[in-house]
């Protein structure tokens, strides 16, 4: 059996519905800023819960453009994690800034018990990522922003619709940043990215920084950028968003089954599983024994198994220039030792992932 990790071909294999809808936006010629752009913002705003919602051609934009806005630039430092996608920190060195570390813990997001120790007075942001699917511990985070006056965007990409007490990721941090890439849980069918907020003045400000700075027709108030999420995309977007729940839904309950099953196997270790989160399986990763023996068994078998990542973005070779070196961040380290990720996605069969358990189970029943 081959388990493959994109479901793509399946999600828009029978979208005659949204043919149609791209049929008849396309006539209008509303290309960009249009009325569906317009539209989709205020769903999606409704979906997560905040005041605003602002397009943007990347999650890698949603990143850069609030700290740009929040008056960040070179000199400046921001905090994320150690490890996390090359977007996160990306976003931050375009605009000049330096990306500050902290480790993550078996959550794969920021242990927020190290945070304070690396605020210094050149500090002007903190960037948690929700990665995988969790949530950073943004109870124990908000407090330490509050205490030293340091704005938050939240990098929600991986983790839409993922809350924590009820109160969802995105709208925790001054802004928050969503990815529409095709492989992330709400997609459209090229990049785009949504920023989200409650803050009226900063909503204001990534209007217009997302659209060259142009304040009406004819006056530039600030130099932006070119980084409107596309009218095309936002009808994608639309039709996608009332079924943005019910994926979200799906992948809790394929991990679900999986924790259930391979959680019985001593060899793997499921990641906590915290009582007031909702977790939302962007990536169904657990710790394994002989990691590298299982991930090649596993593909020899025809699953696509994946690691997230083999090498933590903290020592990738375009951030030399920080001076890290391996062991800076140990539970980050000692992470792409052991971690594995399955398919968990909504399209996966009840079959394939039993083919996934049954695979997993013969392999150390053989070692
Ligand atoms: C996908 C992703 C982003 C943004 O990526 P884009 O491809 O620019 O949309 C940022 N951070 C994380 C953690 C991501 O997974």
């Amino acid at each position: 059996m081959k388990v493959r990790y994109s479901y793509l071909a399946q999600q828009f294999a029978d979208c005659e519905d949204l043919w149609q809808e791209l049929r008849a936006f396309v006539p209008t010629g509303d290309f960009t800023l249009g009325k569906p752009l317009r539209e989709f913002e205020r769903r999606f705003a409704d979906l997560i819960g905040t005041k605003h919602a602002i397009g943007v051609n990347s999650g890698t934009d949603a990143l850069k453009l609030p700290l740009k806005a929040l008056g960040l630039g070179p000199g400046d430092e921001v905090i994320t994690t150690a490890n996390t996608f090359v977007a996160t920190v990306g976003a931050i060195c375009e605009i000049g800034a330096k990306p500050v570390f902290v480790d993550c813990n078996d959550t794969f997001c920021m242990d927020v018990s190290l945070l304070e120790r690396a605020i210094t007075p050149r500090t002007k942001a903190i960037m948690p990522v929700h990665f995988t699917g969790y949530m950073t511990d943004m109870n124990a985070l908000m407090p330490i922003a509050q205490k030293h006056g340091l704005p938050i965007v939240e990098d929600a990409c991986q983790s839409i619709l993922g809350a924590i007490d009820g109160r969802k990721a995105g709208t925790w941090g001054n802004a928050g940043a969503f990815s529409l890439h095709p492989l992330k849980n709400l997609n459209v069918w090229s990049d785009g990215g949504v920023i989200t907020t409650n803050d009226d003045k900063l909503a204001e400000e990534l209007n217009l920084l997302r659209n060259h700075g142009l304040a009406g027709r004819d006056t530039v108030v600030r130099m932006g950028y070119n980084s409107r999420l596309d009218t095309l995309q936002a009808v994608v977007g639309n039709w996608l968003i009332p079924k943005a729940v019910d994926i979200s839904e799906a992948r809790i309950a394929n991990a679900a089954h999986y924790d259930k099953h391979l959680g019985a196997l001593k060899q793997i270790r499921i990641p906590p599983r915290i009582a007031n989160m909702r977790m939302v399986y962007h990536l169904y990763i657990v710790f394994a024994e002989d990691r590298d023996a299982l991930l090649k068994h596993c593909i020899d078998a025809g699953i696509e198994a994946k690691v997230h990542y083999p090498v933590p973005i903290y020592r990738q070779p375009a951030l030399d220039f920080l001076g890290h070196k391996e062991g800076d961040f140990t539970v980050t380290d000692r992470h792409t030792h052991e971690i594995i990720t399955f398919p968990c996605d909504q399209h996966l069969s009840q079959e394939e992932m039993d083919y996934v358990i049954e695979t997993v189970r013969s392999f150390y029943a053989k070692s």
